[in-house]
Order: C-alpha cells, then structure tokens, then sequence
C-alpha cells in the first residue's frame, strides 16, 4: 500500500461511508483545509447531509461513482472491506487509503492508550477511562466519540480499537497498547484466522522501546506475541504470577517491582472471572500510567460495568435473571458461563454468523440445565447441544422469556447470553437486551 505523508492542506480527500466516523473525519478533515468529497452506498442521514452542505463538502449517496478516485487519499469507513474493489482500484491507481482512527491521530496531541481484543474492549476502555478521569482524559474510537472528533485536542485519548480500525492505520503509535484476548475458534477459513491475528497485531507494530505493551498471559496466541514487540512488555493473568498483574488466591496484584495488594474479587462489583481479568489489564494500564492505587481502588470497587455485559437485572422467588446481549461471539457466551456456579437457563441464538458452537460443549454441559434457543441459529444450537442438555426452540423473546420462568427454579439463574448476532431479530444487541428486560420485568409483575 502506499503511504500518505504531509499536510492534508489543499490535499482531494474522498471519504468513503458516511456513519459516524466518516462524518466526523470529513469536517475534520475540511477544517484542515482539504477538498472533502464523501461518497456513501447508501443513504446519508440528512442532519449529516446538512451538516456536509453547511461546510462546504461536495457528497454523493446511493452508490459510489469513479469520482471517488480523482484523490490524493481515500478514508475508509469500517465496513469497507479490505478486498473489496474500491480497495483493489485504489491499489491499481496507487491511491493510499486509511481509516479513521489514523486521520484521528495525526489531528490529535498528547498520550495514546488503545485497547483490543476479541471480547472485554468496552468494559476496559471505559473503566480505564473511569480511573483516569479529568478534564483532559477522553474515551474514543469504537466507543464514545471518533478520535476525529477531537482535531486540534491535546490530552489522554483512551481508545477502544477494532481489528478493522487497526487494518487501516499508517503510523498510529499508542504510548500503551493492550491486547485482551484473541478468540479464533470462531473463525471459519485458515486464511481469515491469520488475517484476524495480524490486524491485532498492528496495534505494536510502530510503538518504540519507550512504549508499553500489555498482554493476556493465559492466551496462547496473545502472549507469543510478545516476539513480536518492541515495546516494554506486561503482563496480566488469572492463572500465574507475571511481570504485571495477577490474581492470587482472591485478590489482584500488581507487580511492576514492588508487590502491591490491589483488592479482592469480593470488593469488586463486576460479576465472572473474565471481568477479573478485565480489572487487571485495565488496573496495570492505569498504574503504568501513573495513577496513584488510592484512587484507583476507589474507582474499580465502584465500576458497576456496562449495561449489556453479564447484567443483573432482577431477582423473582429466587430466580436471577442476567442480560448479557452483548456477548455476540461463543467465546463471550463461555466466559460468561464461567461466572455462575449455579444451574443456568441459557437463552441463546440469533443471527447465524457461520459461527462455530462446538467450543461451548464443555461448558454447556457443565453449567446449564436448559437452553432456549431462537432466531436463525436455533436448528445450529439444537444440533449441537441436543444430546449433552436439554434443547427448547423459541419462536420470540416472549416466548423464550416464558419458558424461562417456567422451568427456573429458586437459587437457578436464567441468562441472556445469544453468542450469535442480533439484525435478524432486532436493531442491534441494545434492543434486544432492552427487549429481553422488558419481558423479564413484565412477566415478573404477573407472577
Ligand atoms: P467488546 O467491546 O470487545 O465487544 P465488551 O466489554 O462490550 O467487549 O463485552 C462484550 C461481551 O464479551 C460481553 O458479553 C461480555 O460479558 C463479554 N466479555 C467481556 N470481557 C470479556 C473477557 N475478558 N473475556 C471473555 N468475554 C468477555
């Protein structure tokens, strides 16, 4: 690929997609004196539209024309597939392209800490963020505000970035970069796995000895990565004692030298494990950063975590019901299966991503006495776990909520944890918590 340098001053900028980033990435990018031009496949929402039009900047929507290749430089919206022929044409007219972020970064000044990983980005981006907090901490990327947004802000930007994000940097440099988790059992070509791991990869691959980099001890794939690296390396584990943080009979410890006793898991009001070593990683960044533990202890034991994620959402003669709807992929369904010790009524299903659900026998069968199963995925789900638990289909949220009630009994816990996208069945994984909550809530008053 070929790179972009200098100035985007009198630059042709073509800014392909029009959500949320490639909005804010074109006013920023006008605003340095570039000649914006937006192309989107589909329609543009019309207070962005009026916003383009106040600025100056030329647009086209429902579908993309050749005028998109008269620039110096394409910005790439997630969504816009790296193999795809806009891409290709790019590749054959030498046109550079980058995302967002790497727009985002080079309009920003001050100190970069990026989180990635297959699950936990949000829960430890907004965490860090939680500790940090001042007037010059900001959270951004995938969650909050695109980096862009913040052209000419000096500060702490706390990012949560994805593997998309990452495949389009050019020179993105983060002070501390973490590496949560990298779930691959999910992935279905040999060929996309590699791909997956070096997009998470990227997020080291310009940081300097003077930087850090934070990795997942207990995950094979994460801590080879330290080979890789050439910034200083941490780590974090729920399994052994590291150069970082760990957890050692109930408590979390950080151990950059001198050994300091974090807190308990009983101090902590994130529910599972996986929620553990989110606090570590998130904790160690914080430390490294320069936060004194005081402060920091006091943050972490008032995290109450994201709504969506292993959410609490009410307790009926004995049953507790939990929302998980963000746990979208089996490797979040199995951790957050790992959290409860006693018998679950898992609903799960939802839009079938060609996804694998083989790797949640073991705890499947370990932890559940029911599972519900709906939207598309339904027959995959029966199939797979028919002969280790009970399976049974549900036409509805409703119904699947009904059933719940039905067969929980007290000290039993029914979770909403689909594993599996939502768009076949609802807007996107916030409706169908919400949804999930509604009728948990709704049959509880009628019982
Ligand atoms: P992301 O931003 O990476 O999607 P979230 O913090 O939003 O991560 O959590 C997404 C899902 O993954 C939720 O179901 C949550 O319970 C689960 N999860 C969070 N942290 C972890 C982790 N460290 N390992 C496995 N699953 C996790």
């Amino acid at each position: 690929m070929k790179r972009f340098k200098g100035s985007f001053n009198s630059k042709r900028i073509s800014v392909i997609g029009c959500g949320t980033s490639g909005f804010h990435a074109a006013l920023a990018l006008r605003q340095e004196g570039a000649r914006v031009f937006v192309s989107d496949k589909g329609e543009i929402n019309t207070i962005y539209k009026a916003e383009l039009q106040k600025f100056g900047i030329e647009f086209e929507e429902n579908g993309h024309t050749d005028k998109i290749f008269q620039a110096d430089l394409l910005v790439l919206s997630p969504g816009v597939k790296l193999d795809s022929p806009i891409i290709k044409r790019a590749e054959t007219l030498k046109i550079p392209y980058v995302g967002e972020l790497e727009i985002g970064y080079r309009l920003t000044e001050g100190y970069y800490i990026a989180i990635t990983g297959t699950n936990g980005k949000s829960t430890v981006t907004s965490l860090i963020y939680e500790i940090l907090k001042n007037g010059s901490v900001f959270k951004a990327g995938n969650i909050g505000e695109p980096l862009s947004k913040y052209r000419g802000t000096k500060g702490t930007f706390v990012l949560e970035v994805s593997s998309f994000q990452l495949e389009t940097i050019d020179a993105f440099r983060p002070d501390i970069a973490a590496i949560l988790n990298v779930d691959i059992d999910h992935l279905d070509w040999h060929e996309s796995k590699e791909d997956y791991i070096r997009a998470k990869s990227m997020i080291f691959k310009h940081q300097k000895k003077e930087n850090i980099l934070i990795l997942n001890h207990d995950d094979e794939i994460v801590r080879n990565m330290h080979m890789k690296a050439r910034a200083q390396i941490f780590y974090f584990s729920l399994l052994h004692p590291v150069k970082g943080a760990y957890l050692h009979n109930g408590q979390l410890i950080l151990d950059v030298g001198k050994k300091i006793n974090l807190l308990k898991i009983s101090e902590m009001k994130l529910k599972g494990l996986h929620n553990v070593a989110n606090v570590l990683a998130a904790a160690l960044i914080a430390y490294l950063y320069g936060i004194e533990i005081d402060k920091m202890r006091q943050r972490i034991k008032e995290f109450k975590g994201l709504p969506h994620r292993v959410e609490f959402v009410l307790e009926k003669n004995g049953v507790k019901f939990y929302d998980d709807s963000k746990g979208t992929n089996p490797h979040s369904v199995k951790w957050a299966l790992k959290g409860f010790t006693e018998p679950v009524v898992l609903i799960m299903g939802g839009e079938d991503k060609d996804l694998e659900f083989h790797s949640l026998r073991d705890e499947v069968k370990e932890h559940c006495k029911l599972v519900v199963a709906i939207g598309k995925a339904k027959e995959k789900i029966i199939k797979t776990f028919r002969d280790i638990v009970r399976v049974i289909p549900a036409s509805d949220m409703e119904e699947a909520v009904r059933i719940s009630y039905k067969e929980a009994k007290k000290g039993e816990t029914v979770l909403l944890s689909p594993g599996c996208a939502s768009f076949d069945m609802f807007k996107n994984y916030k409706e169908r918590g919400d949804v999930y909550q509604y009728w948990v809530r709704k049959i509880a008053e009628e019982n």
